[in-house]
């Protein structure tokens, strides 16, 4: 945590007062250094940790003075690797937005209001490489007026396999532009990005290579291959919400089927399961509706909830680097957490080399969900970004024209009408997440939030 303001960093009094009513009023070190680079107009190559507050680092700098787009012609245009990625990156733009039109595009989803709202003028467009290419081939979209460009994750775009389709519309904006590109690493393919598409960059690197997990406590527990699952509906009841991940899609289900069958409320989000579904488990695990997350390691990379309690390693992790991007979800943003990592007696030595990469030098011992209990943290406290519990996410881009006639002149005009309009427009969705007097989180149905333990579960009560 920096000493500086956001004022001080030139950042406008309406957006302040926006990102304030989430309880964001101190920039965090990535936000303290790139903000007044970015709204300066400098290219900017930054490396922070997952949960750093990358989004804000080159979001504010995307809003302020960004004109207004004709149809089908974007101003600026933000690069994501996932789908849940984007759609999280554009709705907490738009709790700032003021009338900044921000439109989001991605595969596995229909056309039709992508292809309205690009017609309508979508000011940032945040987007997927695969979907944005083909729209572009379908003249839905042209990225030619584009001079603001953002490419978040950028490792992990070279991991999936996009670097060709990201260089190619890098090719279609702009030669003027501004490129902010982040990663939580410089190195290989991203250097080369950075070397060819970006012009003079200032370099802002913060933190660790890696996602900071050392905010985080880490648990190895010796189990066998049958106890498995009784260990994880142990653990979850111990210290939920819970990030549970498998190898894979069928791991998940066969997994989320038997956490079903002992009491304990889970979604799933993997590769194989629709758009639409994993919107759904989401939410619904934003949202408090359910203890656990079920997830595959491609589905959630990049993806934040606050508040998740605990990451448990079903099945052990490939490699250092995917240890720290799923232990990653937990302990963010200055939050504790508690990362599990479920040990059989065949991968001991496997674990054993992960943990030596990574400093991690903890005892592998026999489950103790007391233990974890009493090391689990406290509920979140702060209310999420307004969009993510008042609306579902929708499939495509949105805008309402009608709030966005942009009066002539400065920001300040601009962001004034944010003020009395926009915000003020969605006074529900701070209570979105049902938080009390003192800010304490609650589990409608799932009782009170200071009780961790889930009614009518055995494996709770085992351990009492
Ligand atoms: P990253 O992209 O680096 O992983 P995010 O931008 O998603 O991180 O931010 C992580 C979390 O921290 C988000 O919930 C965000 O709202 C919150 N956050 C960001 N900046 C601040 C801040 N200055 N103060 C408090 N919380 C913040
Ligand atoms: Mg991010």
């Amino acid at each position: 945590m920096s000493s500086v303001t956001f004022a001080q960093l030139g950042v406008p009094a309406p957006i302040i007062t926006a990102i304030a009513r989430r309880g964001i009023h101190t920039p965090f070190e990535i936000q303290a250094a790139a903000i007044a680079d970015g709204l300066a107009g400098r290219d900017i190559c930054g490396r922070a940790p997952t949960g750093s507050g990358k989004t804000l680092a080159f979001g504010i700098p995307l809003v302020v003075g960004i004109g207004r787009a004709e149809p089908k012609r974007p101003r600026a245009l933000v690069l994501a690797p996932t789908r849940e990625l984007a759609e999280q990156i554009a709705t907490e733009i738009r709790t700032f937005a003021g009338p900044v039109r921000v439109g989001v595009v991605y595969g596995g989803v229909g056309y039709g209001r992508q292809f309205d709202a690009l017609r309508q003028g979508v000011d940032i467009l945040v987007a997927c490489p695969g979907r944005l290419e083909d729209l572009i081939g379908q003249g839905a979209v042209s990225l030619s007026a584009v001079d603001r460009v953002v490419l978040d994750e950028a490792d992990r775009m070279a991991d999936m396999g996009f670097m060709p389709a990201v260089r190619r519309l890098l090719d279609q904006t702009s030669r003027q532009r501004q490129t902010m590109l982040f990663s939580a690493t410089l190195d290989g393919d991203v250097a080369k990005l950075t070397r060819d598409y970006q012009r003079d960059p200032v370099r802002h690197e913060v933190g660790d290579e890696t996602p900071d997990i050392t905010a985080a406590t880490h648990l190895f527990w010796n189990v066998a291959k049958a106890d498995r699952t009784a260990v994880t509906a142990e653990a979850v009841s111990a210290a939920w919400p819970a990030i549970v991940f498998c190898r894979t899609r069928h791991g998940s289900d066969r997994l989320a089927k038997q956490l079903g069958k002992a009491g304990i409320q889970v979604a799933t989000i993997h590769g194989g399961r629709s758009q639409n579904q994993r919107t759904r488990a989401l939410a619904d695990f934003t949202n408090g509706k359910v203890h656990a997350l079920i997830a595959s390691d491609v589905a959630a990379r990049g993806i934040h909830v606050e508040g998740v309690a605990s990451v448990i390693h079903y099945d052990v992790p490939e490699d250092p680097k995917t240890y720290v991007h799923r232990s990653g979800r937990t302990a963010r943003a200055g939050l504790g957490g508690v990362v599990v990592t479920l040990v059989q007696p065949e991968q001991v030595r496997d674990i054993r080399l992960i943990q030596r990469r990574l400093g991690l030098n903890e005892a592998l011992t026999a489950p103790d969900a007391n233990a974890l209990r009493a090391l689990s943290p406290p509920p979140v406290r702060r209310p999420p970004p307004a969009r993510a519990v008042e609306e579902a996410p929708t499939n495509g881009t949105q805008s309402s024209p009608s709030s966005h006639v942009r009066p002539a002149g400065a920001d300040g005009g601009r962001n004034g009408r944010a003020r009395a309009g926009t915000h003020q427009a969605r006074p529900a969705a701070r209570d979105g997440r049902r938080t009390d007097q003192a800010g304490q989180r609650r589990y409608d149905g799932m009782g009170a939030a200071g009780s961790r333990r889930i009614p009518g579960t055995g494996a709770a009560r085992g351990h009492r």
